[in-house]
């Protein structure tokens, strides 16, 4: 089947890719000139596994093509996906202007009957006004002969394992009241649905609700958890007990309940945000959803609080050594990582950073440029040297069994702040560390 794909961002990449790779002949459209022309050289702009692998071959197959020519994308097929941002607006609701320009491209060069397909998260409601925006352009172009489906499609996909959950969805939820859309559909997605069916076919305003009713769940779900945490380490018990004790029940189960430094990225922040926003639009409101973003916001402080603290409120020209940088393991993603948060009050309280990521780096040298309190270390081992402590803040594979002797001899003092509970506390303290966690006792 022909497939164009508007966006190549994380979702509209991997779709792109792993479409191609079974055999449809996929053209992705962006309108950033650069990331194309890295992307036709086989430069992928983004760290995801196994998405360099995937698009250079499919790629070389000719079946995965990337332009800025949207006529081009337009024309060569009659399955357009929009996969562009939808990011927060001022007031927290989602900007849904690139979804609408790209509805408007669409109509302008549509020649023929098309599904066009919201990917990007959108709130209840854009299907219609994508609709409303196809059918003006196509009425101005007298073109309302032609026929069009937009069909909510929303997608699962977890950054770092994004390729694998995007070949092996758990489900593929189609919005859509027409059973031609659903045919195409099918067809479209047939080989990633061979195992079980994994179709769901709803209404369009379900299909656009289940996405953020997805997303603020595990936003609830990492909130509850963190402030259970914060509770856990003012009455002297041991959050990963805990954590084992419930996670042990399965009607709550192990996944997703583990305490950390709050939850960040391109999409939990912005989707409960704007799900709020929705609610608030429609005179209801969402109590459950503000709670869980007001106790994200504050668990990205609570590691500084307890840095302040431990340094009585010196921390002019203290130096800190930071393992992980990205919102979480196997991806460069920045946007909303508590490690922003933690390293600009730092920078604030008159600290440098030294700091080390293993994907990160390139992304947070865009973001924060050179500043002389922020140095940027080749190995994990190098940003400890002088440092007056180690802050992890991303639970990367490679800090899982660091050489404890090697830390101890290079920081100033031996005190590690664990954002993400890696270690033992009692072997830390054995090992000769003072060691912070999240809702456990220091050590
Ligand atoms: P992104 O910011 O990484 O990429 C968006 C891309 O769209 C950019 O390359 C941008 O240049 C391009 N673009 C903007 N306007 C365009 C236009 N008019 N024509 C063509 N391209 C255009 O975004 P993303 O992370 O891939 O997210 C896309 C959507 O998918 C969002 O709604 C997001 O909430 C949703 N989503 C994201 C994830 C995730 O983990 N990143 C997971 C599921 C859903």
């Amino acid at each position: 089947m022909n497939v164009t794909v508007f966006g190549t961002g994380y979702v509209g990449l991997v779709q792109g890719a792993i479409l191609a790779d079974v055999g449809h002949h996929v053209i992705c459209v962006d309108v950033d000139a650069e990331k194309v022309q890295r992307l036709s050289r086989g430069e992928i702009p983004i760290y995801e596994p196994g998405l360099e692998s995937l698009v250079k071959e499919n790629f070389a197959a000719g079946r995965l093509e990337f332009t800025t020519d949207a006529e081009v994308g337009v024309k060569h097929a009659q399955v357009q996906f929009i996969a562009v941002g939808t990011p927060s607006d001022e007031d927290g609701s989602a900007d849904l202007k690139y979804v609408l320009k790209v509805a408007q491209t669409i109509a302008e060069y549509m020649q023929c009957n098309q599904i066009i397909i919201d990917k990007s998260t959108v709130p209840v409601g854009t299907a219609d006004k994508v609709k409303a925006t196809v059918a003006e352009v196509l009425s101005a172009r007298n073109r309302g002969d032609l026929n069009f489906d937009v069909v909510s499609n929303p997608e699962f996909l977890k950054e770092g394992s994004a390729v694998a959950d995007c070949q092996r969805p758990d489900r593929i939820i189609i919005g859509t009241e027409s059973e031609t859309t659903v045919e195409v559909m099918r067809e479209l997605y047939a080989p990633f649905n061979r195992n079980h069916d994994k179709v769901i076919v709803m209404d369009v305003k379900s299909a656009e609700l289940t996405k953020y009713a997805a997303n603020c769940m595990l936003a609830t779900k990492i909130s509850f958890m963190n402030e259970i945490a914060n509770l856990s380490e003012l009455l002297g018990a041991d959050i990963e007990k805990v954590r084992q004790g419930i996670g042990s029940d399965p009607r709550i189960g192990y996944h997703f309940i583990y305490p950390g430094i709050g939850y960040g990225g391109s999409c939990f922040p912005k989707d409960v945000q704007a799900l709020i926003r929705s609610a608030n639009d429609i005179d209801f409101d969402a109590k459950l959803l503000k709670a869980v973003e007001a106790r994200n916001q504050e668990q990205k402080t609570t590691l500084f609080t307890k840095i302040n603290r431990h340094f009585e409120g010196k921390l002019k020209d203290k130096t800190f050594a930071i393992w992980g940088l990205s919102f979480k393991p196997n991806t460069d993603d920045m946007r909303e990582a508590p490690s922003r948060v933690l390293m600009e009050a730092l920078w604030q309280a008159g600290a440098k950073v030294q700091a080390f990521d293993p994907e990160a780096m390139e992304e947070t040298q865009r973001i924060y440029g050179n500043r002389d309190n922020l140095m940027l270390c080749g190995t994990k081992e190098a940003v400890l040297k002088g440092a007056d402590a180690l802050v992890i803040l991303t639970e990367w594979q490679s800090f899982r069994a660091p050489d404890f002797e090697l830390i101890k001899s290079q920081l100033s003092e031996p005190v590690v702040f664990d954002g993400r509970n890696m270690f033992e506390p009692h072997r830390m303290h054995a090992k000769g560390f003072v060691y912070y966690s999240v809702g456990r006792q220091k050590r």
